[in-house]
């Protein structure tokens, strides 16, 4: 289509007007056909005054003008003209701020009026309406677009410019291949824009709508797979040695997720081409032994490996565990946090840029400016939501084309990860490693407490260890740290001979990981905290989780909290303590936690009750610039669209066959259209 036309064009669209469209992403005509009106006023019926209702007030007829009088108020002389409709019922029509109508409005004339009337002691009256001299003007007998306006801009307008630019455009070419038209009942191009602004019933604009948001949705699944490479360049390739003697040397067998896992990782990686790759995996599903799996793939070619975790404490779990793991195998280890200084911290970079460290594990001091690799090929990102795009991008950028890795527990719904995470190639550990008990999760009011911390007490009696956590409320102030350090002394009098310890953010990071690993070899039995501990801690012996307030959590969290426990062959609770009154939200909250521990089921729960913006928040805004397709709205036509990519991909990669132009053209228009 002809992209030059700009929208200043547009009859009446001034100076003004075009810094206003601007501020709504209109700057050519083809952006205005791209518009989306946000709703429609069907004013297809004519509908009389007796046809008003409460939940339907509106009217759209003609009339009859009988007399007119003026009255005072507020905003000045104020006009009130009285008529009849058609079947000779009044209404009285108050033109608040338009005065100037008296010219027109003479007893006697006729005119057709649009608008939303209300019973004032038994007359009708309208103070809000359109009134044409004709039918047509009035837009009675047709579906009016309603857009989202911007300063100056009013309906009008926007209708104008939008009838004004599918007129210049037209025809629209087709995007589609034609046979898709039929196959996916959808609209050809031409008639979908302009339906989807002019339609003639609400089915018209739902099948517009629909076509366009397939469209939207099928280019950029085109766009992303045909840049990935084809899986038949793939090379199955065997574990290394070193692989092959970390597996014998641990207490179990891999699951077969993790197995398959390792093998993408693997073909990825000997492939040649830069990885690019999700492990979605719910919490404890074991995704960290992928992680060193691979990584000593990665180290066996000679590459070097950064392993990033957002918290100290969870880098130091880490480390730990790859020093007990990786270690005795030969590899070379570094921790670097923000808290690594001085000549540790020299010596250790020194270490990164000779190549003399295999495997380097931090925090986000792995991507400040001073640290440099030999040869960095793999880069792992364990809680990837944690970091941001950018954080990410850093870390990528200090090796030469490496391998990435991003690893996430918060499971996204399928439908978020097809798009989400499109140019992302997804691994997904879906079973759990065997002898695993699910957790049992029990809701606990104020009545009930007593019952419940009996409950810990016994499992204390069999050597077991619990967590009891405290909300954070807002940003750590004094208060919360208040409720942990009471509970803290609340529960050194209920378990008196227990060894236990306090642990927040406040503390130091090194008491912090001291904490961590007393507990770890059961110097301490149980721990009070605020949700530091959320994420990642791997306490195998730890059976017990009590979340108080748990109302004031939210579905990831809780979902987090609990899979601290249940990380053992050991049956493991979770008890869920609540203090009422509770809100409609929390108790929805609580009892999909009892119902499932399935974290697939918690997220898409939870994406219905918060929605994708906040979930996915930085994520959706900064990589997607969907017009019609909303990505929860229509799951199944995600899927559609990600399915007829796959297939054009797999039988047409360079979109060459005839029948593909159309897509080839669209593809191109989509690209510049988001360089702009
Ligand atoms: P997450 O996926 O939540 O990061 P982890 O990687 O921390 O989970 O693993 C959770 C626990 O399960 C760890 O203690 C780990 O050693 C153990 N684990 C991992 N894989 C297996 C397996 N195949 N069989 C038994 N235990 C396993
Ligand atoms: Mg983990």
């Amino acid at each position: 289509m002809d992209r030059a036309g700009r929208i200043t064009e547009v009859p009446g669209a001034g100076k003004k007007a075009e810094a206003d469209f601007r501020s709504l992403g209109v700057v050519t005509l083809s952006d205005m056909v791209h518009l989306r009106p946000r709703a429609y006023d069907d004013r297809r019926s004519e509908r009389l005054l007796s046809d008003a209702t409460v939940s339907d007030p509106s009217i759209a007829c003609r009339i009859t003008l009988l007399g007119r009088s003026e009255f005072s108020s507020r905003s000045g002389r104020t006009l009130k003209v009285t008529a009849e409709d058609d079947d000779g019922v009044r209404l009285e029509i108050l033109c608040f701020n338009r005065y100037f109508l008296k010219s027109q409005l003479v007893p006697g004339s006729v005119w057709y009026i649009y608008g939303k009337v209300m019973k004032n002691r038994g007359i009708y009256q309208i103070s809000s309406f359109e009134i044409k001299h004709t039918r047509e003007e009035a837009g009675i007998g047709r579906i009016l677009p309603i857009y989202p306006l911007s300063g100056s801009l009013t309906e009008k307008l926007m209708r104008r410019a939008a009838a004004f630019a599918l007129e210049a455009l037209s025809p629209i070419p087709d995007a589609l291949p034609d046979e898709m038209y039929r196959r996916l009942s959808l609209m050809h191009h031409d008639e979908a824009y302009r339906c989807i602004h002019f339609p003639s019933s609400p089915e018209e604009a739902e099948k517009a709508l629909r076509t366009l948001a397939f469209t939207e949705l099928l280019l950029m699944e085109l766009s992303v797979l045909r840049e990935r490479p084809s899986s038949a360049r793939r090379t199955p390739s065997k574990p290394s040695r070193k692989e092959l003697q970390l597996l014998q040397s641990l207490p179990f067998t891999l699951t077969e997720d993790q197995m398959k896992a390792a093998d993408e990782i693997r073909e990825d990686m000997d492939g040649g081409v830069p990885m690019n790759r999700l492990l979605q995996g719910d919490v404890g599903s074991g995704k960290t032994l992928v992680a060193w799996l691979t990584a000593l793939h990665a180290i066996d070619k000679g590459k070097q490996v950064a392993f990033m975790a957002p918290t100290e404490l969870l880098a130091r779990q880490h480390a730990d565990g790859a020093a007990e793991l990786l270690s005795p195998l030969g590899v070379r280890i570094a921790f670097i946090t923000g808290s690594v200084k001085g000549e540790s911290r020299r010596l250790l970079l020194e270490s990164l840029r000779k190549g003399t460290t295999d495997l380097v594990i931090g925090t986000h001091a792995l991507f400040s400016e001073d640290v440099s690799f030999r040869n960095l090929g793999y880069v792992i990102i364990d809680e990837q939501h944690r970091f941001g795009v950018q954080q990410r991008e850093a870390l990528r950028k200090k090796g030469n084309n490496a391998a990435i890795l991003s690893m996430t527990a918060t499971p996204i719904p399928r439908s978020l990860a097809l798009t989400l995470f499109a140019d992302y190639s997804v691994s997904v550990l879906r079973s759990m490693p065997k002898g695993r008990i699910p957790v049992r999760t029990y809701l606990v009011s104020e009545g009930r407490r007593e019952g419940m911390y009996s409950s810990v007490g016994v499992e204390f009696q069999r050597g077991h260890q619990a967590y009891f956590v405290y909300p954070r409320i807002g940003d750590e102030g004094e208060s919360d740290l208040k409720d942990v350090i009471s509970m803290y002394d609340f529960l050194k009098k209920k378990y008196p001979d227990v060894p236990s310890a306090l642990i927040h953010s406040r503390l130091p990071d090194d008491e912090k990981m001291s904490i961590l690993r007393s507990f770890r070899e059961k110097k301490l039995m149980y721990l009070v905290a605020t949700s530091v501990i959320e994420v990642g801690i791997d306490i195998p012996d730890a059976t017990c989780m009590v979340i108080e307030h748990a109302e004031r959590f939210g579905l990831a969290a809780l979902h987090q909290l609990r899979g601290r426990v249940g990380r053992s062959t050991l049956p493991s609770y979770c008890f869920l303590a609540f203090t009422s009154p509770i809100t409609e939200e929390a108790k929805a909250r609580l009892s999909i936690m009892k119902e499932t521990t399935d974290g697939f089921r918690i997220a898409e729960k939870d994406l219905e009750i918060r929605g994708p913006g906040e979930i996915m928040g930085e994520k959706q805004s900064g990589f997607l610039h969907l017009r019609f397709a909303t990505l929860t709205g229509d799951i199944q036509l995600v899927e559609e669209a990600r399915n007829e990519a796959e297939r054009i991909v797999r039988e047409d990669r360079g979109l060459l066959k005839a029948e593909n132009a159309p897509l080839r053209m669209a593809l191109k228009d989509m690209k510049a259209d988001q360089q702009e």
